[in-house]
């Protein structure tokens, strides 16, 4: 009995909390200047303000001598490691394990570190992104959590939203030209999202696969990070120009206590946000950036009628937001990670992704913000 109501009052706190607080937040990420980078004579255009107000919350870009400030909950310089980063995310990644709906996404132009955050370097275990350790996590928690006597079943997809088409990553009877006419839209695969009474969504013939440890994970990811991979050199370094989706769904009971929970855990690399030069985009260019920038401010859309509690909440507006619609209302978690690159000539589109991010974070209840 004790357990059960200790358990009823840690989620009774939590979801004070939440509503205190508001569930979406905002983390900046700015990534390291590069090594190849340099010859060019540019300087950096961030800066972290050191009063005490904004410490580890604020963030300074200089453009044409101007100064931009802007406040998160939460800014990691360029020297966070992972591990720091992870830190401050381990609590939302387990609260999938309590029951909840949690997405997690990163944002920003093509090369400001969006899939370093998410994925890490490959074959360097330092630098592991944020979707191996919530699986690791993940996984040894359900361990501990069978002397408490839960069980848990996990299930993973992985899917890719190019050109308001979903593509499955970890199908595995897709030849590389129903890959092609997916991408065209001429007679590939059409999946299509329905979502049902109880808040789960079913994407039509999706491949979801049940997994037991962390190492099967990884191993599903690699073959997702192939399938991507044969999509990039058909399809023009597509990846950058397609939002990866990764979830896992958790179902867990508990026998003695009889209680169950469904939670979901989105972990998605968006698309790059950046624009391109109105004169020169044409044909498949244009409407990738098209459908780019549409499913970006539809996302952006949605958060904010939810934050406002507004009647209408535009999920329809794009696939991205449809498949994740019963992630994003309710009680579910957001966290939105803004990645940004640190050099002058990024200054535009980092200022543009700031703005971006910050009218996301000005959902959030109570907070006192400085904006541009
Ligand atoms: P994106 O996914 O936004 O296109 P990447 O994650 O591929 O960008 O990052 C671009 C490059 O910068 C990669 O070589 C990546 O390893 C490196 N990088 C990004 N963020 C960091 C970081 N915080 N520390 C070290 N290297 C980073």
């Amino acid at each position: 009995f004790k357990l059960v109501e200790g358990e009823m009052l840690r989620k009774k706190l939590h979801n004070t909390i939440l509503e205190l607080k508001g569930n979406i937040r905002v983390f900046c990420r700015v990534r390291p200047l590069l090594p190849d980078y340099g010859s060019s004579g540019e300087g950096k255009v961030i800066s972290y303000p050191t009063s005490m107000e904004a410490l580890g919350r604020g963030i300074d870009l200089v453009q044409s001598g101007q100064k931009h400030s802007f406040t998160f909950d939460k800014v990691f310089m360029a020297e966070a490691s992972q591990e720091d980063v992870f830190e401050e995310i381990s609590q939302l990644v387990q609260s999938a394990l309590d029951g909840y709906k949690v997405c997690i996404f990163a944002y920003g132009q093509t090369g400001s570190g969006k899939t370093y955050t998410m994925m890490g370097k490959p074959g360097q275990p330092e630098q592991k992104g944020l979707i191996p350790r919530s699986l690791q996590q993940i996984f040894q928690t359900r361990q501990s959590l069978l002397s408490q006597g839960w069980k848990y079943e996990m299930q993973v997809s992985m899917l890719e939203i190019y050109n308001e088409t979903i593509r499955d990553l970890l199908s595995t009877n897709r030849s590389s030209l129903d890959l092609l006419r997916s991408e065209n839209g001429i007679g590939g695969k059409q999946y299509t999202i329905k979502h049902d009474a109880n808040g789960n969504t079913h994407v039509s013939d999706l491949t979801i696969v049940d997994v037991r440890s962390a190492r099967e994970v990884s191993y599903l990811l690699e073959r997702a990070a192939q399938s991507r991979s044969v999509g990039k050199t058909q399809m023009n370094e597509q990846s950058s120009r397609s939002h990866f989706v990764f979830t896992l769904r958790i179902s867990g009971v508990n026998e003695s206590t009889e209680q169950q929970v469904q939670g979901v855990l989105n972990l998605i690399d968006l698309a790059g946000s950046e624009r391109l030069s109105k004169s020169g985009s044409t044909g498949d260019r244009l409407k990738e950036t098209q459908s780019i920038n549409k499913s970006l401010s539809s996302l952006s859309d949605v958060i904010f009628a939810l934050a406002k509690k507004e009647d209408h909440v535009p999920f329809r507006n794009s696939k991205l937001t449809y498949l994740l619609q019963p992630c994003l209302g309710g009680d579910s978690k957001t966290l939105m990670f803004v990645n940004i690159s640190p050099e002058l000539s990024s200054a535009g589109e980092s200022l543009c992704s700031l703005r971006f991010a910050s009218r996301v974070n000005a959902c959030e209840i109570g907070v006192p913000r400085r904006q541009t």
